[in-house]
């Protein structure tokens, strides 16, 4: 199977998700938060300052389900949310004189997360300093500053700074390395698997199907005088024909097959779970699509194979020696056809054109 090399970080629709589950979490927190507060009456001006947020918390929830609202959008809705929010908190500690609770102290370090992790730094410095600022100058109009907790949410917000900044330094460390694994894995000229990644990628499988070797196939395709496609038509036309030639193999083996460029124009196909008869229909019928190539007017090519299953050989080294004397077969019968072992039904170990 070609392996998934890692995910690089969280996909789009995973963020999306924890968004609405953020989301979700406000609404349940703002409805206990409400009700509470509605049961008693001298409460009642924060009861609706509680009531608005409600609203806030299910109005965000759906924003985050419609699918044409970008994420970033979303995001700086968000931070604009909260920083909205703290604003109006704020504004009614200098409208009430009321404490500066650890609700408003936990808010403003939210802000701080939020914005750091989704803006430019610069940008979330902008909002998170002059927000704390503006909380600071609250707290000297507030009857119970909690100067304390102030100085340690201030002291908090450059360690978010530098966490989430130093998260995403990490996370884009982590993509462009699973990018540099694909790209060491791949051959860059077809796509394919190359020769080292193929060749590792089978010994793990012949790992997987050790118990049943018979449904672990490999077979050895070489291009039909691919040299005087070169000599003929140029190498650049060369190097195209390879290229639609590799697609064609992936286009007709199944998702999970892998296609290797096993050297200059010889591919390795690995199909897994197969039984040996029906490997070799999949492969005559790679054969015939290749046949059926137009590469150019009057340019065509046609492949030669040598098939065979792990259950015809000790270990990988043999059982490739073996596909490669199945394809010298496949060339001295005339080339353009598929040779097969025993195992597959309608074949004796003699070339068959597909
Ligand atoms: P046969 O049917 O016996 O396989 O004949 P052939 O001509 O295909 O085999 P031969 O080994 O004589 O020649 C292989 C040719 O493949 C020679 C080489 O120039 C060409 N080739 C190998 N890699 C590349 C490549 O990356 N691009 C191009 N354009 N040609 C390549
Ligand atoms: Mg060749
Ligand atoms: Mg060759």
């Amino acid at each position: 199977m070609q392996r998934e090399t890692g995910e690089p970080s969280l996909s789009e629709r995973q963020q999306r998700n924890f968004m609405s589950a953020l989301a979700a979490l406000a609404v349940l927190m703002q409805t206990a938060t409400s009700m509470h507060l509605h049961t008693q009456p001298e409460q009642l001006a924060r009861a609706l300052q509680a009531d608005l947020g409600l609203g806030f918390a299910v109005l965000l929830l759906v924003l985050t389900r419609v699918q044409a609202i970008r994420l970033g959008t979303l995001q700086k809705l968000v931070v604009g949310a909260v920083a909205t929010w703290l604003l109006l908190n704020v504004i009614s500690v200098f409208r009430t004189a009321r404490p500066i609770t650890s609700g408003l102290l936990i808010h403003m370090v939210l802000l701080a997360l939020f914005a750091y992790t989704w803006l430019p730094a610069r940008a979330a410095a902008l909002i998170v300093t002059p927000a704390y600022l503006l909380l600071a100058a609250g707290a000297t109009f507030s009857r119970a500053p909690d100067l304390p907790g102030l100085l340690l949410t201030g002291l908090v917000l450059p360690l978010t700074w530098y966490l989430t900044v130093h998260g995403r330094i990490v996370s884009g460390e982590r993509a462009r390395s699973v990018e540099l694994a694909a790209l060491a894995a791949t051959d860059p000229l077809t796509g394919c698997l190359n020769r080292r990644s193929g060749h590792s990628q089978l010994l793990a499988l012949a790992d997987t199907w050790a118990a049943q070797p018979e449904r672990l196939s490999v077979a050895l395709c070489d291009i039909d005088h691919f040299k005087r496609v070169n000599d003929t038509w140029g190498h650049e036309q060369g190097d195209e024909a390879l290229a639609r030639v590799a697609q064609t193999l992936r286009a007709q083996v199944r998702a999970g097959d892998l296609v290797v460029r096993w050297g200059g124009e010889e591919f390795l196909l690995v199909l897994a779970d197969l039984r040996p008869a029906e490997a070799s229909t999949v492969l005559e019928r790679t054969l015939r699509g290749v046949r059926a190539l137009e590469l150019a007017p009057a340019l065509g090519v046609t492949l030669s194979a040598g098939h065979a299953t792990l259950a015809e050989a000790p270990d990988i080294t043999a059982l490739l020696r073996l596909a490669d004397q199945r394809l010298f077969a496949a060339k001295a019968a005339g080339r353009d056809q598929l040779c097969s072992g025993p195992e597959a039904p309608g074949d004796t170990g003699a070339a068959t054109r597909a």
